[in-house]
């Protein structure tokens, strides 16, 4: 049986009106990583063209894997990152401040990873729960006091929760938000799970920054929403909720925190909705030219890849990557890089020794950058593009270039 299946019909509003608008080049699972070159390169890879409903708008992969096949061994822990803790901090204490939910109240965070998020809130005196089904990861979660199921969230799991442990004042979905094919079921589930006066509170990558900042490291298969403002108000009025409050924030790039509430609920719409929705109209966000202007924008970032890898040929130059990271099969596959990297630095401890998905490319300890020195190192690990530049600044002193992939084909030289 085949893992993957393709819908006919928007995400969000179930319309048949859906038009191809990015074309990529189909890439394999990830996250896979191989432990030799030859199974690594015997993955099967599958599309992630982006589509666009012309009905609400929105903008949405597809071609959906089974997500127990996608979620059941994720290695990625949102605690590895220390920008993305002191971020969740943040978002945790801004909330508690201005929303002011209950004291003792339940906090239910969907797709929760390690319970980084929850921590804070967990800290703040509230009760929290877990949902993910990231097996290993939720089993972690647990060991270290933040209490997580280890499945996908549904319905009969969202009732189940409600009836052990009451309603909850908050419920979270960070990423996990644009990470489901299923999104009414979900937004179901969220509302069985609120409050009265709780609030439900998102943060996914904002399609404008995405299309305006060419990020094209965001498209994989776990990413299936891409989201905007307009369709997705539409979406949650749908299922009884409405958005009280949206704001960009700066984090992988270019993303929204969104808060909702039931419909007609006790707090009042602020600004930022009805403004962030006349920007979206503005910049024509749900017209189907704009996304295909970007997907030309990624072509021609495409040809200056191949131009690259030209004269790499002529001189016989080295080329490796930086960063063994989930948009790295995006990157070499639709820059046409594939069979031209010759090693993946990275010290992920799941990822060191194995082999890149598709590609079937050696990962080694960063360490050996220094020994191997090649002509050029492509960063794949986009978001933490100038950390990485800044951490191997010697490497760029004795000679190497980095090669960027956001927002455009861009070679660093220490000139
Ligand atoms: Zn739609």
């Amino acid at each position: 049986m085949s893992i993957l299946h393709h819908r006919d019909r928007c995400r969000l509003c179930d319309s048949a009106a859906v038009q191809k608008v990015v074309e990529i080049s189909p890439i394999p699972l990830a996250e896979k990583y191989a432990d030799s070159p030859e199974s690594a390169r015997e993955m099967t890879l599958y599309p992630v063209d982006l589509y666009m409903c012309e009905d609400c708008g929105h903008v949405q992969i597809l071609d959906v894997i089974d997500p127990e096949v996608l979620w059941a061994d994720y290695t990625y822990h949102s605690g590895q990152t220390p920008g993305l803790v002191e971020h969740f901090r943040n978002v945790a204490h801004n909330l508690v401040d201005r929303y002011r939910p209950t004291d003792g109240a339940l906090a239910v965070d969907i797709g929760s990873n390690d319970g980084t998020l929850l921590s804070f809130f967990r800290d703040q005196g509230f009760s929290v729960l877990g949902v993910d089904p990231a097996l290993e990861i939720a089993r972690g979660a647990t060991a270290r006091g933040i209490e997580t199921i280890p499945e996908l969230m549904s319905l009969p799991l969202a009732n189940r929760v409600v009836e052990e442990r009451g309603q909850a004042g908050i419920v979270l979905a960070f990423n996990s938000f644009a990470h489901t094919d299923d999104m009414h079921e979900l937004a179901d589930s969220i509302r069985c799970l609120l409050r009265p006066d709780g609030i439900f509170v998102f943060e996914c990558q904002y399609l404008l920054d995405v299309v305006e900042k060419n990020l094209l490291g965001t498209i994989f298969h776990e990413h299936m929403c891409h989201h905007s403002v307009l369709p997705l108000q539409r979406f949650l009025q749908r299922h009884g909720m409405e958005l009280i409050a949206i704001e960009r924030k700066n984090i992988q790039h270019g993303s929204l925190l969104g808060v909702a509430q039931l419909l007609g609920g006790p707090r009042p719409v602020e600004e930022s909705v009805a403004e962030l929705m006349a920007l979206e109209d503005a910049k024509g966000l749900n017209r189907l030219e704009v996304l295909r202007e970007f997907d030309a924008r990624l072509k021609q970032m495409r040809n200056k890849a191949q131009e690259l890898l030209a004269e790499c040929r002529r001189e016989k130059k080295v080329i490796a990557a930086f960063g063994a990271a989930r948009s790295g099969p995006t990157f070499i596959n639709q820059l046409g890089l594939g069979g031209h990297i010759s090693v993946v630095f990275d010290d992920h401890p799941q990822k060191v020794g194995k082999y890149t998905p598709g590609d079937g490319i050696a990962v080694l300890p960063t360490q050996k950058l220094s020994e191997i020195k090649p002509d050029y190192l492509v960063i794949l690990a986009w978001i933490h593009g100038a950390k990485i530049m800044a951490n191997n600044a010697s490497y760029l002193e004795e000679g190497g270039c980095f090669v960027l992939c956001c927002p455009d084909v861009e070679i660093v030289t220490r000139h």
